[in-house]
């Protein structure tokens, strides 16, 4: 195969993402991309299931941001929000806050999933350090939960099943507990805040599924449970909605599903449609009260190099018009609905264990670990780009994609499904 140049010369001093290098195949070679086309150096196309880890909600290039950022960029692509403000960012913020509701009043941007839920914690901890509460310092998070790979986040991620076990005995000590989905496990959970939710600064849970630990569903009536004992023992609630916000679960936020509201959301995937990075947390109106003082020791002290990136915000903003004025949810409940009947005759597979579907989420588990790299590579010879984790191939694709598109892309996972036997391994 003939390998661009930039390729022969760059790839050697790449250092990519969640791979072992040594043993990673070489990547596709990315020149183009267009709606939920992945467009290849030697002329391949690959039909997008993935929507670029879940960030390009309207497709790839929509015209609409493309010339949001091109506009933002004569104007000023970038100023420090250290004693500045600028158009993109308080408007964002602005039009954050009244679409969440919920009495969200306060949006502090970051540049990235995980540092924004590092401050979501920080925020969480000092919220309390402020009113002299320095014994709440711990998070209660969930098994099977994903939060980023800071040290901080890294903490708050599955001690077991999670990717950071190596580095377990160096992280802040938080505990993951199973979520409350059923009895015994809610009274677990009702016993071990009795136990220790004195100590509590906040919980933190992937609201309706938990994305990057195996795209795991659960029912609303956990996110209200968890409501109702966050309240019982006066702890903060964080909605992590850095992979469910805007309309990847069918609503424009999960919380909205459950009718119940966090203390602290976080944002970020799909937040500037998948072109620029950008993140938010953002509080309600008592969390940011805790800091209002005059004592600036109260003050909360962090400050990305970038945040509120004007470029960013530009896209974003074009990102929320999309969402005003294209019927971006209910194109997430068509695709729920392909999605349930297309991936259904999977669960016929002897290799597959469930299918599920929530939004435009369709995830089909394996009962059995497989060769994820030869997996992987049957997925681009098919002409699709998707890309199983553990022992679970999704579907994420964008929202804007059509039924013909995402017909193939579930007909594939099934045919190459169909080549695995159910044989352990
Ligand atoms: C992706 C993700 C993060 C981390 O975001 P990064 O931008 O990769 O740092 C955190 N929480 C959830 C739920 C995510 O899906």
């Amino acid at each position: 195969m003939n390998e661009p140049s930039w390729m022969t010369a760059g790839y050697p001093h790449i250092w990519l993402p969640y791979a072992q290098m040594k043993t990673v195949s070489a990547p596709p070679q990315v020149v183009r991309t267009r709606g939920s086309r992945i467009e290849l150096a030697d002329g391949r196309s690959l039909i997008d299931g993935v929507a670029s880890w879940w960030t390009a909600c309207h497709g790839y290039n929509h015209p609409h941001i493309a010339d949001a950022i091109r506009i933002q960029l004569e104007q000023m692509p970038h100023v420090m929000l250290g004693g500045l403000v600028h158009e993109q960012a308080l408007t964002l913020a602005h039009r954050l806050c009244k679409l969440l509701g919920a009495g969200m009043e306060r949006v502090f941007f970051t540049e990235s999933g995980s540092v924004s839920v590092e401050v979501a914690v920080k925020m969480a901890m000092q919220y309390w350090f402020n009113q002299g509460e320095v014994q709440r310092k711990q998070v209660l998070a969930f098994r099977h939960g994903y939060h980023g790979d800071t040290f901080g986040t890294m903490a708050l991620c599955d001690p077991e099943v999670g990717m950071h076990a190596a580095f377990r005995s160096v992280l802040p000590g938080h505990t993951a507990l199973p979520l409350p989905i059923d009895e015994d496990e809610t009274a677990a959970l009702r016993a071990w805040l009795q136990a220790h939710g004195s100590q509590l600064a906040a919980m933190i849970v992937e609201p309706l599924v938990q994305g990057a630990g195996g795209m795991r569903m659960h029912d609303p009536a956990v996110l209200r449970t968890l409501r109702q004992l966050a309240d019982q023992h006066g702890i903060l609630l964080i909605f992590d909605e850095i992979f469910t916000g805007f309309g990847r679960t069918g609503s424009m936020f999960a919380f909205e599903q459950a009718d119940v509201q966090p203390d602290i959301i976080t944002l970020s995937k799909a937040l500037t449609g998948g072109t620029l990075p950008l993140a938010a947390t953002v509080a309600k109106r008592h969390i940011f009260e805790a800091f209002w003082s005059d004592d600036p020791s109260h003050a909360l002290m962090h400050g990305p190099t970038f945040m509120g990136n004007a470029l960013a915000c530009a896209a974003a903003n074009a990102s929320l018009d999309l969402f005003e004025h294209e019927p971006r949810l209910r194109q997430a409940q068509e695709i729920s609905n392909a999605l349930r009947e297309s991936l259904a005759p999977c669960s016929e597979l002897p290799v597959v264990r469930d299918v599920r579907v929530l939004g435009a989420i369709g995830a089909v588990e394996l009962s059995r670990s497989v060769d994820l790299a030869a997996l992987r590579r049957q997925f681009i010879d098919a002409g699709t780009w998707i890309r199983p984790f553990g022992n679970v191939v999704y579907l994420t694709p964008s929202l804007t994609i059509n039924a013909q598109d995402l017909a193939y892309l579930a007909s594939t996972i099934h045919d190459v499904l169909a080549t695995l036997d159910a044989r352990d391994c």
